[in-house]
C-alpha cells in the first residue's frame, strides 16, 4: 500500500516486518492449533518497544504515534491476529494512563509497561453489560481511602497474563457514577476466572474476572470518581483504530494467500488466477485492502495531529473489520476445500477475522457513533 509515510514510519514498518516474518510466521500456526499463549513472543515485543509506542520518551516509550503503531499493529496481524489483539489491548492500557492518570501512576506503571516488563487488560465488559456500559453492575464502595469491588467481568483479553488491569466499576446508581481503577495483577480478591474456549484468536488469551472484596487503594483511581464512562469511551476511540489495523494487516494476508495459490492452483489446463472470477475477486479484495488501509491511515494521522477522530477511528474500524470478513470469505472460496483445512492459514484468517466486527464496539455500535457525529457535523 502506498501511502505518504515519513522516512521513521517506513524503518519502523520494515523492522517490524522483519521481525514478524521471522518470529511469528513460523510458529503462528503451531501456537493457534495448539491454543497455547506465545508467552516469549508477547515478551520479545516488548523488549522491541511495541508496547511503548505510544508512550513519551520521558516514562520510558519511543513516542512514535499512532502511524507507526498502526503499521507495526499490521505488520504483526500478517502474521498472528492473536498476537496482534494482545498488543492492541496493551495499548488500551497504557494511553488512558496517559490521558488521565497522575503523575504517580504514570512514573510507576507507564515504564515498566513501555519497557515490556508486563502487558495490560481492560474490564469493562460484563455478563449483562456488553454494547450498553450504563448496565455495568460491579461496585466500587468507598470505606475510608480504599474501594472495596465486588462483581464480575467477562471476556477479558489478556487477563490471565496481564500485569495490570484498567476496570471500570460503578461507585454510584446514576449515570455518571463509572469509575475507572488501574487494579495490579495479585491484588487480592481479583480472581482470574477459565479461560473461554473461542472460534478463532485461540493464541490469544479470554477469560472471565470475578471482583471478590476486592480493595484498591484511592490512589489507584484513573482520573476522578465518574469519569469512567468518559474514560472507557475515549480508550475506545483509540482502541478502534487499533482493532482497524488488526483488519487492515489480515486483509493483506488473506490477499497474499489468495494470490499465490492462485497463481499455483491449476484447474481446466491453467492457473486458476487467469480465470475472470478469480480474478474478480482477487481484485475486490485488493480494493478493501487499499480502502480500509487508507480509512486507517486517515484516523492515526488525525489522532497524530491532536484533532477529533472519534468518527473517523469507527468509519475505520467498521469497514475494515466487515472488508476483512468479505475478503476472508472470497480468499478461502479461491482455496477451494483445501481452504476448508486447518493446515492452510486461511482457515485460521476465517475464522478470526469472525470476532473483528465484535469486540470493541459492534458493526451495529460503530453505526450509532457514526450516525451520531455525522448528525452533530
Ligand atoms: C474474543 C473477545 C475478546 C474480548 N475482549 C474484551 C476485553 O478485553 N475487554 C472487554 O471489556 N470486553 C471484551 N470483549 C467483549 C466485547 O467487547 C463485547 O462482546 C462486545 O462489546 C459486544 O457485547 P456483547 O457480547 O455483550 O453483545 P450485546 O451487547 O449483548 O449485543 C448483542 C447484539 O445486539 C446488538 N446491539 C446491542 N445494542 C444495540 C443497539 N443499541 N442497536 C443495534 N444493535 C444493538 C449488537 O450489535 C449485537 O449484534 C471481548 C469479546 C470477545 C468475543
Amino acid at each position: 500500500m502506498n501511502l505518504p509515510l515519513t522516512q521513521e514510519q517506513i524503518m519502523i514498518r520494515e523492522m517490524v516486518h522483519e521481525f514478524s516474518q521471522s518470529e511469528i510466521e513460523p510458529v503462528a500456526q503451531e501456537y493457534n492449533l495448539k491454543g497455547e499463549f506465545p508467552a516469549a513472543i508477547v515478551k520479545k515485543l516488548g523488549k522491541l518497544g511495541l508496547y511503548g509506542m505510544m508512550v513519551p520518551e520521558h516514562y520510558g516509550g519511543s513516542g512514535a504515534g499512532a502511524v507507526s503503531y498502526i503499521l507495526a499493529l499490521q505488520e504483526i496481524a500478517f502474521s498472528c491476529a492473536s498476537v496482534a489483539v494482545t498488543l492492541s489491548v496493551t495499548n488500551l492500557t497504557t494511553e488512558p494512563i496517559l490521558a488521565f492518570g497522575t503523575e504517580e501512576q504514570k512514573e510507576r506503571f507507564l515504564i515498566p509497561m513501555a519497557s515490556g516488563e508486563y502487558i495490560g487488560a481492560f474490564a469493562l465488559t460484563e455478563p449483562d453489560a456488553g454494547s450498553d456500559p450504563s448496565g455495568l453492575k460491579t461496585s466500587a464502595v468507598k470505606r475510608g481511602d480504599r474501594y472495596i469491588l465486588n462483581g464480575t467481568k467477562q471476556f477479558i483479553t489478556n487477563g490471565a497474563y496481564a500485569g495490570l488491569f484498567i476496570l471500570i466499576a460503578r461507585t454510584s446508581p446514576d449515570k455518571n457514577g463509572l469509575t475507572a481503577f488501574i487494579i495490579p495483577a495479585g491484588t487480592k480478591g481479583l480472581i482470574i476466572g477459565r479461560e473461554e474456549k473461542k472460534m478463532g484468536l485461540n493464541a490469544s488469551n479470554t477469560v472471565g474476572i470475578v471482583l471478590d472484596e476486592c480493595e484498591v487503594p484511592e490512589s489507584l483511581v484513573l482520573g476522578r470518581p465518574g469519569m469512567g464512562l468518559r474514560i472507557a469511551l475515549n480508550a475506545l476511540d483509540s482502541g478502534r483504530i487499533g482493532i482497524a489495523s488488526q483488519a487492515v494487516g489480515m486483509l493483506n494476508a488473506c490477499l497474499h494467500e489468495a494470490l499465490s495459490y492462485a497463481g499455483q492452483r491449476r484447474q481446466f489446463g491453467r492457473p486458476i488466477i487467469k480465470h475472470q472470477s478469480i480474478q474478480n475477486m482477487i481484485a475486490d479484495v485488493g480494493v478493501d485492502y487499499e480502502a480500509a488501509g487508507l480509512l486507517t491511515w486517515s484516523a492515526a494521522s488525525l489522532k497524530d495531529a491532536k484533532r477529533p477522530f472519534s468518527r473517523e477511528a469507527a468509519i475505520a474500524k467498521l469497514f475494515a473489520t466487515e472488508a476483512l470478513n468479505r475478503g476472508a470469505y472470497a480468499a478461502l472460496q479461491v482455496f477451494g476445500g483445501y481452504g476448508y483445512i486447518k493446515e492452510y492459514k486461511i482457515e485460521r484468517l476465517y475464522r478470526d477475522a469472525r470476532v473483528t466486527t465484535i469486540y470493541e464496539g459492534t458493526s451495529e455500535i460503530q453505526r450509532m457513533v457514526i450516525a451520531r457525529e455525522l448528525e452533530k457535523a
